[in-house]
């Protein structure tokens, strides 16, 4: 299939480009990796009149560490990501769950900032970012200003970005030092979106669960921080009854669409099995 017509621009800087957006109005799109945007033009499901570029905005790329927090350029790729001698020290879930991306060619060209703007309940990493309490920060034609992930997400597609406005960057607090994680996503085949995941980052105490955060993908219109799963793990070594408590708070909040990927119930109960595998391997990970 042959996308829309559309007029190409290609900003130098952030400024630029939050005023050709703002100017443009709502047939405009910021242009990423195009690895979600430009399949969904030739599927005519996104026709924008007008793409902006955000490849030649050197500001928008990078990881770089700031006392305890990691900011992470919008337009850093998933490659990128897993390159990363940082990432891999200070957010491991973070290259577990970029290797479960897609394929290498999807991850050369698909970026972070992309993948957690877009509100697809499919994409991996606003999950991530929700357990590791990352913040966006976001700028506009009326200044800057930064949004907690677990308030970014509003609706399939729908987030808290306003007209004009562009993620430029992710700010995620370096997690305690021992603790442990895991992504776990089951998915059809190599390449393919979560038919359901979960993510888990927790620290334990004496061979107890101290603090835990689990996340969900695509087992609801948006990415869901699983509170009272996480809860139902506290203070426990992790046994088979509190694994089940949590899969059962988990699977109540649960409500993924029926789709190729398999009916509700299906999906609710894989869902909660990837909540417990993910809980095994974050403990398993501790030795
Ligand atoms: P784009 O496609 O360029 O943009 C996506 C959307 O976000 C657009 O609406 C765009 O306007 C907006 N946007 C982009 N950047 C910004 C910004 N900085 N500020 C504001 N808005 C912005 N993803 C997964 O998570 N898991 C998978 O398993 C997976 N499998 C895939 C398999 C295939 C075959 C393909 C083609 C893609 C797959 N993806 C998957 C999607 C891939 O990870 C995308 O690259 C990612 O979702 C979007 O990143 P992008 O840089 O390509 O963004």
């Amino acid at each position: 299939m042959i996308p829309g017509p559309f007029s190409y621009h290609r900003p130098a800087s952030v400024a630029d480009a939050v005023k050709l957006l703002s100017t443009l109005g709502d047939e405009a799109r910021p242009l990423a990796g195009g690895h979600s945007l430009v399949p969904m033009m030739k599927l005519r499901l996104a026709t924008p009149e007008h793409l902006v570029d955000l490849h030649g905005i050197g500001d928008l790329k990078g990881i770089s560490r700031g006392g305890n927090r990691i900011a992470i350029g919008a337009m850093t790729t998933q490659h990128e990501l897993l390159a990363s001698d940082e990432i891999a020290k200070s957010l491991p879930i973070l290259r577990e769950t970029a290797l479960l991306i897609a394929d290498p060619q999807v991850r050369y060209m698909g970026t972070i900032g992309g993948n957690v703007a877009n509100g697809d309940p499919g994409n991996d990493m606003p999950a991530v970012m929700l357990v590791l309490g990352a913040s966006y920060h976001l700028q506009g034609p009326n200044g800057a200003r930064d949004v907690p992930a677990t308030e970014f997400y509003q609706g399939a597609y729908f987030t808290a970005l306003e007209p004009g406005e562009l993620l430029t960057s992710i700010s995620i607090p370096v997690p305690e030092a021992g603790h442990s994680y895991a992504y776990e996503k089951l998915k059809r085949k190599v390449g393919d979106y979560a038919t359901a995941a979960a993510a888990v980052v927790m620290t334990m105490s004496g061979g107890k669960v101290a603090t835990c955060a689990i996340g969900l993908t695509n087992l609801h219109e948006t990415p869901l921080l699983a509170i009272d799963a996480a809860k139902a793990v506290i203070g426990s070594g992790l046994d088979a009854a509190s694994l089940k408590k949590a899969a059962a708070a988990a699977e109540a909040i649960m409500s993924p669409a029926a789709d190729a990927r398999g009916p509700v119930e299906y999906r609710k109960h894989v869902g909660g099995i990837m909540v417990m595998r993910a809980l095994s391997r974050a403990l398993a990970r501790l030795g």
